[in-house]
């Protein structure tokens, strides 16, 4: 199978909705391509002495609304095609969300499993003294994403109030609590994923308590996509699935009850990856990576990583399956979009389903600002009435049209962005 380029499929999937709105060419022009990319070297002192130079990205796909958002991964893979797609899809998550942002997004072409926790320190604070002079609270802001976490934000944020010589908490988001953090930051997308769900769940008269959900990932949304599935909505988790660094390859955990989220959380290591041994102690059935996709449940979350539903894997997907809820950026291909439209299968799509970590981030940024700072409570009580709301702009806009899910939310998004671009005279 070809390997799936992120920023072709973007590409077409806002291709797609631009003429169906029948969006005006030259804006579209605009908007199928970043305003800006940087590229550049950070060379990096490793631990043996010796300079080892590492490349990073950062892409700001657009900015009419506000400062432009999105996360800075670590990956071994990353691309720029990579990190323009997801800084195209940042700009609709951003919009459909209705946050005063734009959309970013940054990486560096890096194994972070490789590194010390000091080689760690100096690329975060390298990639922040190559960006310094085009990133802030006023020109973009990035975050955490897969690969990086809070600790490396605080890296990074103090690098970047060094050299402007003055205390800078919003640069970044997804700070330490203690160092500008919000609280909730941690929950937030995955619980964001689950609130999307429940308002879903009402819309297809679905009763959760009688709901089996599959999940493919067991990272930070994942798992609280996972704690939120069974504490918040009452349903039962039938298995999730990870990567598993020492094997480098995946596999599928499940349990006759259902699993246990709580327990999983505590033998999974920071990178996402479940201790093999004690969860086959505890009774866990330990299968093949892509086993969660063909399990009996009503909801799949896929909620690790891009191009994971295709036109090989959607073959093996439950009849039963009614709602699928995208955790992950970019997790189904165009074939399996087609699919899920003829199976009549409702899809909740990646940019609405996952806005809530880049909601957290926007209170985090607002905190910082009035540097006054609210209890986890209040932050996922305006988290879920933010996303309910973008979850119901995006469905009364699919009902009226008779439109798919993701096609609306597009247009909700595009027609924001378009909107500021027009108010701002750009176009
Ligand atoms: P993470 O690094 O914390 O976790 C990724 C998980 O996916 C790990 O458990 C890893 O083992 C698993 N994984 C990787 N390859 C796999 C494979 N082939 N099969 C099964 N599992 C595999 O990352 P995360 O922060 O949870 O992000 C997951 C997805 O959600 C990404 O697409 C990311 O861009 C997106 N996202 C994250 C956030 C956020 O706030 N963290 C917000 C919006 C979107």
């Amino acid at each position: 199978m070809q390997p799936i380029n992120a920023f072709e499929l973007a590409q077409k999937q806002f291709d797609g909705v631009a003429q169906k709105m029948g969006l005006d060419p030259q804006i579209a022009g605009i908007l199928r391509w970043p305003l800006r990319e940087f590229r550049f070297q950070i060379p990096v002192r490793m631990d043996n002495g010796q300079i080892q130079v590492f490349f990073g990205f950062r892409v700001q796909h657009n900015d009419a609304r506000g400062p432009a958002k999105g996360g800075i991964r670590f990956a071994a893979n990353e691309t720029i095609d990579t990190v323009r797609a997801l800084a195209m899809w940042m700009t609709w998550k951003c919009a459909v969300a209705d946050l005063p942002l734009g959309g970013g997004k940054g990486g560096v072409v890096v194994d972070p499993t490789t590194l010390s926790v000091g080689e760690k320190e100096r690329l975060c604070r390298g990639w922040v003294d190559q960006m310094w002079k085009n990133i802030g609270p006023r020109m973009d802001v990035p975050a955490p994403d897969v690969g990086t976490n809070a600790q490396m934000m605080g890296w990074m944020m103090d690098e970047y109030s060094k050299l402007r010589g003055e205390y800078v908490p919003g640069v970044i988001t997804g700070k330490p609590i203690g160092s500008g953090g919000s609280q909730g930051r941690t929950e937030a997308t995955g619980f964001g994923v689950i609130y999307t769900v429940r308002e879903a769940m009402k819309h297809l008269k679905m009763d959760p308590t009688r709901c089996v959900a599959a999940i493919q990932g067991f990272g930070n949304v994942a798992q609280y996509a996972a704690l939120g599935f069974v504490e918040i909505l009452g349903g039962k988790v039938a298995c999730v699935s990870c990567w598993d660094n020492k094997d480098k390859r995946a596999y599928t955990y499940s349990h006759p009850d259902g699993v246990n989220p709580r327990f999983l959380m505590s033998i999974t290591d920071q990178y996402g990856t479940i201790d093999k041994e004690k969860a086959h102690q505890a009774g866990y059935i330990i299968e093949d990576g892509d086993a969660w996709i063909s399990k009996e449940a009503d909801v799949l979350i896929p909620a690790a990583i891009e191009g994971q539903i295709n036109a090989e894997t959607m073959t093996r997907i439950s009849p039963r399956v009614r709602l699928v809820a995208e955790g992950a950026n970019g997790p189904t291909t165009l074939e399996a979009d087609e699919f899920f439209k003829a199976q009549g299968i409702f899809v909740i799509p990646d940019f609405l389903c996952n806005a809530g970590g880049v909601t957290t981030s926007y209170f985090e940024q607002v905190q910082n600002d009035m540097n006054f700072y609210w209890s986890k409570e209040e932050v996922l009580k305006k988290l879920d009435t933010k996303l309910t709301q973008a979850f119901h702009d995006v469905l009364a806009l699919s009902v009226k049209e008779g439109i798919y899910m993701r096609d609306a939310a597009y247009m909700v998004a595009i027609r924001r962005v378009v909107e500021a671009m027009e108010l701002r005279g750009w176009v």
